[in-house]
């Protein structure tokens, strides 16, 4: 007995690897395209680095005429939930980030390099399995959890480092007939990589990210195939990324230290290996110091928060490049107006250490963002959501007409309104337009004018003696400062700054007074624009 009759003996059915090599050729593709994936697991609430790892690599891949795809690692059935999969194809979805090839349903892919669901690959990772096994580059190992658990005890005892290798790597030096012995006995078995690793021995390696690192190599024999009959990440990682033609992988870097393990698997399978990215994990401030971004504790970690929150995935997304290159920032100051399609993302340019991911910048980001929106655009998608999440907004947004009016107030200039950061601000920024939401008798928080008697003047001498809707902009700015004359303050804000003891206010001051008693706020976009959309019956009634 041989290894091919091990291999055969507990592969009976799988085919010769020669099957899968030509049934997924090498892809035909323009020099320097690039390959990339992402590859996360169906365990629910999709993470926002996914949407992450998406984006970037999406971009690599339009940047270079490459191919983006979606591999579901669904290996892990214990971890797996109910919808796992459609969670992630919707969430990709929402952000626009469909990829070129990948899963379209749970069982259903598009491209030819598919099934992109591991768990529908298994026939090919046992070809690949039996292949190494055929070598002697991977045997059955047939220890009970007791057994292994025991051995962990005895290392730590011991206090040499834990794992299957070595010496410790007890049916790494079974024959081939006691292997078979065991195998026709029905004793329950796995199937190990057999690494041909020192300890002792460095690897160095060139991640595309994180640069040069240097590690001691690989001399754990990892479990390739599971008692499930389903392959490991490690092992399922590397055939598919053969097979897919992945050209860089890009994943978190707590898999940096698995790259040693990772080549050896490439090496011994034959393959060339892809170019590795870790990308820096997203951190959140906490505490004075940082820490990782967690499903468990951070509402902003899934990726379906933004969209319940109404905050734009355009806004995410221009977010997440920020983070990703700090060359964005100038590039989008010299490029306001263009897409982020245009922007050209460096993968070697990314940081080293983590990227804080920080919810008020991104805030911050969103009200650049939404204020360089039509108003067309604001209307569609503050509808849109406020039909899943808010009644009440979408029954004000009823009368698009006038929301469109609305919305047009500051927008499309240079110098774009910023007041709406997300859709679930927009009820509370437009309120005071709408004349069912606005509570002219509630008490209002004046400005420096606050007596009442003095307000009440103000607005009765305007509306009786000043207030022409049909007034442009200048003239009715002219006959405020008319106005704030006639009541004995200074007409410009720089006489009065001259001799602030000669007056009791200025124009501002008296314009304040206008803007609260028809807004009931000190701070709204341009008074003047307000007005023109608020009309003449309405600024009447509000005044008097
Ligand atoms: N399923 C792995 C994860 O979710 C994928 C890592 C990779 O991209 O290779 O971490």
């Amino acid at each position: 007995m041989d290894y091919k009759d091990l291999a055969n003996l507990i592969f009976p059915d799988a085919k010769d690897i020669s099957y899968y090599e030509e049934k997924y050729p090498k892809r035909n593709l323009p020099e320097g395209a690039m390959v990339v994936r992402v590859a996360p697991s169906p365990t629910g609430n999709v993470h926002i680095g996914t949407i992450d790892q998406a984006l970037l690599n999406k971009k690599l891949a339009k940047q270079t005429g490459g191919v983006f795809f979606v591999r579901v690692e669904d290996t892990d059935q214990k971890r797996e939930v109910e919808n796992g999969i459609k969670q992630i194809i919707d969430s990709l979805k929402k952000f626009d980030l469909e990829p070129d090839e990948g899963m379209i349903t749970e069982t259903e892919s598009k491209g030819n390099y598919g099934p992109y669901r591991q768990s529908l690959r298994k026939e090919i990772y046992e070809a690949y399995a039996k292949y190494m096994l055929a070598q002697g580059k991977a045997y059955p190992s047939f220890e009970t959890q007791e057994e292994l658990n025991e051995l962990r005890a005895k290392q730590e005892a011991a206090k040499v480092r834990t794992g299957y290798y070595g010496i410790w790597a007890t049916c790494r030096n079974l024959s081939v007939d006691e292997a078979v012995e065991k195998i026709k006995a029905g004793e329950d078995y796995i199937i190990r990589f057999k690494s041909p690793g020192r300890e002792d021995r460095k690897i160095k390696h060139k991640d595309v990210i994180k640069g040069n690192v240097e590690f001691p190599e690989n001399d754990q024999d990892i479990i390739i195939i599971k008692s499930d009959g389903l392959p490991t990440y490690h092992f399922a990682h590397a055939v598919d990324d053969h097979l897919m033609g992945t050209t860089h992988v890009l994943r978190g870097d707590e898999w940096l230290s698995s790259v040693p393990l990772h080549l050896q698997l490439f090496q011994e399978l034959g393959f060339k290996p892809p170019k590795y990215a870790h990308t820096p994990t997203l951190l959140k401030n906490d505490n004075g110091g940082k820490r990782k971004i967690s499903k468990r504790k951070d509402p902003e970690a899934a990726a379906s928060y933004y969209e319940e929150a109404g905050i734009p995935s355009a806004s995410v997304k221009e977010y997440l490049l920020n983070i990703a290159n700090s060359t964005f920032e100038n590039w989008r100051r010299a490029n306001p107006d263009k897409s982020i399609d245009e922007f050209d993302f460096q993968l070697n340019k990314m940081s080293v250490s983590g990227a804080l991911f920080d919810m008020v910048k991104l805030l911050d980001v969103s009200k650049n963002v939404i204020s360089r929106y039509s108003a067309e655009r604001v209307y569609d998608e503050a509808s849109k959501w406020a039909s899943e999440y808010d009644e009440e907004l979408a029954e004000i947004l009823k009368d698009k007409e006038y929301a469109l009016q609305v919305f047009g107030i500051e927008r499309g200039n240079a110098k774009p309104r910023k007041d709406l950061a997300k859709w679930s601000d927009v009820k509370d920024t437009i309120s005071y337009m709408y004349n069912d939401k606005f509570d002219k008798n509630a008490e209002f928080e004046y400005g420096k004018i606050s007596d009442k008697e003095e307000i009440t003047k103000i607005t009765k001498l305007y509306i009786e003696k000043y207030f022409n809707i049909n007034d442009d902009k200048e003239t009715w700015f002219n006959k405020i400062k008319n106005l704030a004359e006639e009541l004995g303050y200074a007409r410009e804000v720089k006489i009065y700054k001259a001799e602030p003891e000669k007056w009791p206010g200025h124009v501002g001051d008296i314009s304040t007074v206008l803007r609260v008693t028809l807004t009931g706020r000190q701070n709204t976009p341009d008074l003047y624009e307000i007005m023109q959309v608020l009309g003449e019956d309405t600024i009447k009634d509000r005044l008097s």
